[in-house]
């Protein structure tokens, strides 16, 4: 059979192994299995009445047709409105861009700006997409370990060790997905420091998680904790998680007119305009009430408490008390080396989990996708009985380790 003539770069990338492990458990769930999906960081609750509302009149209201390549004015008003609000960031409309889902808005910077050989820095764990798209743009994803007695939060010295004339990009993300660290203000400036001194390095911050935070946890985005670093910060943030709207693709990001120009440029020639539908909801999830969103945090915030305390009573399991998103990131390390009781050896996270799907049908995440093994990702972004059993299965499974 002909075989299909695929490009190196698409050679260089994984598929993304949460979109994989939360097609799985689908899967297996249409099969009759009684699956428990902790994979995907997806929340539970449904989109707000009063947005889909808005998105229902704007079909009646025929608003159905091409739009502005990268989002109506009405939409880039309300974000700007957004991040004075909330982050007191000051952009113009011209600043900003509306992508369907912060995947493309995180692609259309990373293709509008590396050359070949381009270097990204990617404090690890990391969200798993992030070095595929540096690499499928042709850079370089250059991860850097950081430690878990420092929360997995970057370093300044540590940053400064892998900064080379050829990095571009660091990729921040607080509330961080895996780990639910989130960085303050401080920590922010200590790494701007460095950055000052190296003015070829930019910054992409990506702000999804800037919602889901607990214990009182003060959320700063970076170009507000360092404003002298605002001309070379691409702020990028989005409505899936916080209004629970992930399927309807909206991402945005404010950043530099130029930077912009070149994103927008690339979506003329491949998406063009996100879902008009989608983008009438976005602007009433930002324009309209933000209240629920603090009801929403006390449920999570106990389901967080539940999960955290459940998984550290597992045999063998290390679990940290995260600050924000939905994502706890255990530590498996004393498990690796036993076997199950089928004679399996759990040699690596990636045989972890996929003994726990065989055996006891809970779907999470290996913590090699992120860049740190052995552990792996559960998503607390679903109802409270359902986690409470995943919890219970993941205590059975790791007591059956000899
Ligand atoms: N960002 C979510 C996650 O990490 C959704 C899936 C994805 O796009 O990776 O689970």
């Amino acid at each position: 059979m002909t075989k299909a003539p695929l490009s190196d770069a698409l050679q260089r990338v994984a598929p993304s192994a949460t979109l994989a492990v939360s097609q799985k458990a689908r899967e297996l769930a249409a099969s009759g299995v009684d699956v428990i999906g902790l994979g995907a960081g997806e929340p539970d609750m449904p989109t707000p009445e009063h947005i889909c509302a808005a998105a229902k009149r704007a079909i009646d209201e025929g608003k159905t047709r091409y739009t502005a390549v990268d989002g109506i004015p009405e939409l880039k008003a309300a974000i700007c409105a957004k991040f004075k609000r909330d982050n007191n960031l000051h952009y113009a409309p011209s600043q900003i861009n509306v992508s369907p889902g912060g995947k493309p808005v995180l692609f259309n910077a990373l293709l509008a700006t590396l050359n070949p050989g381009d270097e990204v820095l990617i404090p690890a764990p990391f969200w798993v997409s992030y070095p595929d798209m540096v690499r499928l743009c042709g850079g370089e994803a250059v991860p850097i370990a950081t430690r878990i007695e420092n929360n997995y939060k970057l370093s300044a010295e540590e940053l400064e060790a892998h900064i080379t004339p050829k990095t571009k990009w660091l990729i921040l993300n607080s509330p961080s997905n895996p780990t639910g660290s989130a960085y303050t203000s401080h920590e922010f400036e200590q790494l701007g420091e460095i950055l000052l001194r190296h003015p070829n390095v930019w910054v992409l911050t990506d702000d999804m998680y800037e919602h889901i935070r607990y214990d009182g946890f003060e959320f700063c985005s970076f170009a507000e904790a360092v404003p002298s670093l605002y001309d070379r910060t691409l702020t990028v943030n989005g409505v899936s998680k916080t209004y629970s709207m992930t399927g309807w693709r909206i991402g945005y990001a404010g950043g530099p007119e130029d930077l912009i120009a070149g994103m927008r440029k690339i979506m003329s020639q491949s998406t063009s305009n996100p879902c008009s539908i989608s983008q009438w909801a976005a602007v009433e999830a930002l324009n309209g009430p933000q209240d629920f969103i603090a009801e929403r945090l006390k449920v999570f915030a106990k389901r967080r408490d539940m999960v955290v305390d459940m998984l550290n009573e597992a045999d063998g399991l290390a679990c940290h008390t995260p600050k924000g998103a939905f994502y706890v990131f255990p530590d498996c390390a004393a498990l690796i080396g036993k076997h199950t009781s089928g004679g399996v050896e759990i040699k690596t996270d990636e045989d972890f989990v996929r003994e726990l799907l065989t055996q006891e049908a809970v779907a999470v995440v290996q913590g090699a996708a992120f860049g740190m093994s052995p552990a792996f990702r559960v998503s607390y972004a679903t109802s409270t009985d359902v986690l409470k059993e995943g919890c219970r299965r993941i205590q059975r499974f790791c007591a059956s380790l000899k």
